[in-house]
């Protein structure tokens, strides 16, 4: 999505809004767990002309993205508010700025390290694999003593 800079004037700032679906995104997105949800991306904000060839771009996105939760994998909703400015020089032969690259860097930079699907979420058994929210498992109490350590034991015993 590529906006021609020439129409811009100092007097008159651009205004930007729009409403991006998840289809136009995802596809940039490919180093990221997040899938944006159907809601889609909104990006509001302005591009100010400082220069001839120097904007501000500077804009709020809003998004809801889907997250695997940290502990137990389950898909978990999460609401991203982020504001971005940045100084942006234009090619003099094509001045134009192409959002999707910006919008596609928020969404990067923000990226939360960890999505808790709840505070108090149990993750998965670290022997079984099972839910620990859905299910419980005996593997707690069967590995109290892992049975490795139990045969380095006797080998030191002997
Ligand atoms: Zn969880
Ligand atoms: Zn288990």
């Amino acid at each position: 999505m590529l906006i021609d800079t020439q129409i811009i004037t100092t007097e008159k700032p651009y205004t930007l809004s729009l409403d991006l679906k998840a289809s136009d995104l995802q596809e940039y997105l490919d180093n990221t767990e997040g899938i944006i949800n159907e809601k889609g991306v909104h990006v509001q904000g302005k591009i100010i002309k400082e220069d001839k060839d120097r904007f501000v771009l500077r804009f709020r996105l809003t998004a809801d993205m889907i997250y695997p939760c940290s502990r137990c994998l389950e898909s978990t909703s999460y609401t991203c508010l982020y504001d971005y400015e940045e100084i942006v020089k234009v090619d003099e032969e094509n001045p134009v700025i192409d959002i999707i690259e910006y919008i596609v860097d928020v969404l990067y930079i923000n990226e939360p390290m960890k999505v808790l699907c709840d505070e108090d979420c149990k993750g998965l058994c670290m022997h079984c694999g099972i839910n620990l929210n859905e299910e419980s498992c005996q593997c707690d109490k069967q590995n109290a003593i892992d049975p490795r350590f139990e045969k380095l034991k006797d080998l030191l015993n002997n």
